[in-house]
């Protein structure tokens, strides 16, 4: 296995629609969750990689193990949780460029993720283990387990991803600023934006805060700056990767799980990390021009076709 992450992935529900919810009266029901978007990503690359997870043992936690299963991602360490639902999030289009997301999952099957959940015969054969911020906010259990797992994996010699993905919703901004900073010394490469940066550090400076995240223990940071493009940081200095030009955005949700795919994908290729952050940009522009969190995530060959087309310009 190249990569196991572990984290919730919610039935999807988006109007079929544009305007405000509160008039639409049919959705297309589709999937998505920042983790087995990642590991979608990964496998649509060529990647193997595994997905830790709690599902409702309702019809939409079938569906959507059904479909993480099809895309190509192993699903061994999946469970279905007899006594609570799949969560659900519903994204509302409100006009070009205004698009709100809307959270059912609190108490939901993810939410009882807990350590019980992490069998180290399964994490021991990832070479990256894979982790986001959203898990420690669903709930206690889901924050004990993170530095559970973070152990399994360096004692196998895995190396520690961890994408601080902030949901300000779900918990309190002392709380998650803690939590966030806990989990980034602990990480070997830290893929945050910069908002997330700047709510951690309090400055919105690239530079300022490649050195606050190194400083903090992680050897590689990976800041994105959106349209702009990614910064990159480590000991021997740092780069910035323009992004990747593209008519208009369908859809921004995803892109930084795209980007991660991208990147990740990159190492494990063993490219330049220049040039993994390069194919990181591709995925997370080509995830815009979607519908849908997972959708747009590309076959390997359209990746190519986007970074030889272009090594990409400066916004
Ligand atoms: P999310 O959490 O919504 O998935 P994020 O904030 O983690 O996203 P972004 O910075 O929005 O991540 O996007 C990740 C990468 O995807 C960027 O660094 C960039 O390379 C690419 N990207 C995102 N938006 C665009 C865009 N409009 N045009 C081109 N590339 C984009």
């Amino acid at each position: 296995m190249n990569v196991v992450t572990i984290g919730e992935t919610m039935a999807l529900f988006t109007p079929d629609q544009n305007g405000l919810m509160r008039y639409a009266h049919s959705y297309s029901r589709k999937f998505g969750g920042a983790e087995s978007n990642m590991a979608i990503g990964l496998a649509r690359l060529g990647h193997q990689a595994g997905w830790i997870s709690r599902v409702g043992d309702d019809e939409l936690g079938k569906a959507m193990l059904h479909f993480i299963r099809g895309e190509g991602v192993n699903t061994d360490c999946v469970t279905f949780d007899t006594e609570a639902p799949t969560g659900l999030y519903f994204k509302e289009f409100r006009k070009a460029g205004d698009i709100r997301v809307q959270y059912y999952r609190k108490g939901s099957a993810a939410s009882r993720l807990s350590t019980a959940d992490l069998e180290e015969e399964y994490i021991k054969q990832a070479d990256y283990l894979h982790i986001s911020g959203i898990t420690p906010a669903l709930s206690s259990s889901c924050r004990d387990m993170l530095p559970e797992a973070v152990r399994m994996a360096k004692q196998h010699g895995a190396v520690v991803v961890f994408d601080p993905n902030l949901r300000r919703s779900l918990w309190s901004e002392e709380e998650a600023r803690r939590t966030l900073l806990d989990i980034a010394s602990q990480a070997d490469i830290i893929m945050p934006g910069i908002d997330e940066g700047a709510f951690l550090f309090g400055t919105e400076d690239p530079d300022e805060l490649g050195r606050l995240f190194l400083q903090q223990g992680a050897a590689e940071v990976v800041l994105k700056a959106g349209s702009k493009g990614t910064y990159y940081f480590n000991k021997n200095g740092s780069e910035f990767i323009p992004a990747f030009d593209v008519e208009t955005v369908v859809d921004p949700v995803g892109a930084g799980d795209g980007f991660a795919a991208g990147y990740l994908s990159g190492l494990l290729d063993r490219l330049s990390p220049g040039d993994a952050v390069r194919r990181g940009n591709a995925v997370g522009a080509l995830v815009t021009q979607a519908e849908g969190d997972v959708e747009g995530l590309p076959e390997r060959e359209d990746v190519e076709a986007l970074v030889n087309k272009d090594s990409g310009t400066e916004d």
